[in-house]
């Protein structure tokens, strides 16, 4: 990875966007303790925020993404808060998604039909999410509001597009007029690729082994749910080895997968790596 590469990297970003009008000011970054998000919060800090992370205990069927979002603050240095909203999510969402009904089972990537919102949607979330950490912003004087929301190589999710942050951006500021704050809704990596999210996030440092983009809790990434297979096509494309992973994953291996032949897609989970839904009261 060359140092022109980044440079273009920065350009396509259009990363002056993104930068605070004076440095230091604070924003609250969404972090889910997956790749994206965590590229997204070292974005941020590298570009002079001051920075502090939000997650969320939404009723995830394990609790792995959150115990990589805690590690992940705790490495940085940084204030990080937990918000549990699982007892009016799970009840809403219930029969609607993988991730909050452990009686729905992830599926694989090749059983997610191209052009179709996946079952691992978890529908309003990213509106929610973002109207909590807004309030949080709100609370600690806090203008940025910074999330990483991808559109390209992304899972099919109809609140990670461009024009649902403009519009949020839109809504959230009218929400809060003349109280004398300001927000921007930040997406800084919405139009990068899974491989070049992994270029910025080596260059920027990112502790790849302390993240966690599996659906699935099992001890290690699954390797064929939907967020394992985009992980794995991105640092295959990158070059970079994942350290995350204990053994290498060959993109040969994710291609056979990939087009392996199923007469009965399966979405049940292995129940080995199927782990009791998390506590709701870290
Ligand atoms: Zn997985």
């Amino acid at each position: 990875m060359s140092m022109r590469e980044i440079e273009q990297l920065y350009r396509k970003m259009d990363v002056a966007r993104y930068k605070p009008a004076s440095p230091g000011m604070k924003a609250v970054v969404l972090l889910s303790g997956g790749m994206d998000s965590v590229v997204t919060l070292y974005l941020m800090k590298s570009i002079g925020w001051d920075v502090q992370s939000v997650s969320f205990n939404y009723g995830q069927s394990h609790s792995k993404e959150n115990d990589a979002a805690a590690s992940i603050a705790s490495n940085m240095g940084i204030d990080h808060t937990v918000v549990n909203i699982s007892q009016f999510l799970t009840v809403l969402t219930r029969g609607k998604t993988a991730l909050t009904d452990h009686k729905i089972n992830v599926p694989k990537m090749e059983d997610v039909k191209e052009g179709e919102i996946p079952i691992t949607y978890v529908p309003l979330r990213n509106p929610l999410l973002l109207t909590i950490a807004a309030q949080l912003a709100f609370r600690d004087g806090a203008s940025g509001i910074a999330f990483g929301a991808n559109a390209i190589d992304y899972s099919g999710y109809p609140d990670c597009r461009p024009e649902f942050v403009t519009s949020f951006d839109i809504m959230v500021n009218l929400a809060v007029a003349d109280t004398g704050s300001n927000f921007y809704v930040l997406a800084p990596i919405v139009n990068l690729t899974k491989a070049e999210i992994v270029k910025l996030g080596e260059y920027l440092g990112v502790p790849w082994e302390l993240t966690w983009s599996c659906y699935r809790g099992g001890k290690e990434p699954c390797g064929d749910c939907p967020a394992c297979v985009l992980r794995i096509k991105g640092f295959a494309e990158a070059g970079i080895k994942d350290a995350a992973l204990k053994n290498e994953v060959s993109p040969t291996n994710i291609i056979s997968s990939e087009h392996a032949a199923s007469s009965t897609p399966s979405r049940r989970i292995d129940p080995e790596e199927d782990e009791q839904p998390g506590e709701n009261t870290r």
